[in-house]
């Protein structure tokens, strides 16, 4: 019951404001989002591909406002994959992107994010590695298909992300799930409405086998983005049964979350991936990572009270 009530909290400025001057809350955050600058980050990642893991990079940032703040969040991820090429671990490491923090949801926000992210993409390209287009609520996701769809045009390795708790996300994945293409299915990390996504975590589970399974017989590169013990076993089966080999398909999970399991896959072989968030900016990501497990929310709270 706990986790629509976060998600809705996630959404208000009044709440966004009083967790974010909490002083305690940074060192809760971290644990999720271990750094606010390419320079606190770069050590991370050092560390996570030392110890034989990728990356898929986020830099937090979802609600801005002006075309200004757009170009600047293009401008972060160009730095990065900068220090990146200089750190020689461009093909070690994705970069993963939020069309709304590239101007998605102002004026003319489609043709905007397009342009902004599209550099982040040629620089990426540029360096040996690639760009995964997340999946936000399901009002943008016509515009963030359509943006992939373009994209792919230059850049056919661009990926994309699926929900399996939308209705939608089937046809979706039988459309995607030719070759050449990338998408990583998860389950889904927003409120939606009844009248377009599963509710239940069964159903959501369900779906999300049934997604899976598409994509494992289609001809493109799945990317399980899961933590669900049960899930990744079913992953590994009919990956086998579509006779996939190892490098025909990946594991990606979050920073912070189950992380001996990330280590666990990478020695049986498997690419696995981080999805690793920093910035300061980080309050929707970090309420969504609280909406999902509520024991990290009487975490947060009695740290807050421990103060
Ligand atoms: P769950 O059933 O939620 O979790 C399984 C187990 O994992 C839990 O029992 C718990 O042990 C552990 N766990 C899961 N979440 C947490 C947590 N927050 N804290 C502590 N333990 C936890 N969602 C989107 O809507 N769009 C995206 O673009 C997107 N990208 C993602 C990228 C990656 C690599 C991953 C792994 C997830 C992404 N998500 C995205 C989030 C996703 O939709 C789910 O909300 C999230 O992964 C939790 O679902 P689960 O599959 O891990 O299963």
């Amino acid at each position: 019951m706990l986790g629509p009530v976060i998600l809705a909290a996630s959404r208000s400025d009044r709440m966004r404001r009083l967790i974010s001057a909490a002083p305690v809350t940074r060192q809760v955050v971290d644990r999720f989002i271990p750094g606010e600058t390419v320079d606190d980050i770069v050590p991370i990642i050092k560390g996570l591909t030392g110890r034989g893991l990728e990356l898929t990079m986020d830099v937090v940032g979802e609600d801005i406002t002006t075309p200004e703040q757009a170009a600047a969040a293009r401008d972060a991820y160009l730095a990065l994959i900068d220090r990146l090429s200089d750190l020689g671990l461009g093909e070690r490491v994705e970069m993963s992107v939020k069309l709304s923090m590239f101007g998605q949801a102002l004026p003319g926000g489609h043709e905007l994010a397009l342009a902004n992210v599209r550099p982040v993409v040629e620089a990426a390209a540029a360096i040996g590695t690639t760009v995964t287009l997340d999946a936000e609520d399901h009002t943008t996701l016509d515009s963030m298909f359509a943006v992939h769809e373009e994209l792919r045009k230059d850049f056919p390795q661009t990926g994309c992300v699926i929900q399996a708790y939308l209705f939608r996300t089937e046809a979706d994945a039988r459309r995607l799930a030719a070759a050449g293409s990338r998408v990583r299915l998860v389950k889904g990390a927003y409120k939606e409405p009844a009248e377009v996504a599963y509710q239940q975590k069964q159903e959501i589970d369900k779906a999300y086998v049934r997604v899976l399974r598409t994509l494992m017989e289609g001809e493109g590169y799945p990317m399980i983005g899961s933590h669900d013990p049960r899930l990744i076993s079913i992953a590994q089966e009919l990956a086998r049964r579509a006779g996939r080999k190892l490098d025909e398909y990946e594991f990606q999970m979050l920073y912070g979350i189950r992380s001996d399991e990330h280590l666990r896959l990478a020695a049986e072989g498997h690419r696995m991936r981080v999805y690793t968030a920093y910035g300061t900016d980080w309050y929707g990501y970090f309420m969504r990572r609280l909406a999902e497990k509520p024991a990290n929310l009487r975490f947060f709270a009695r740290s807050m009270i421990s103060k």
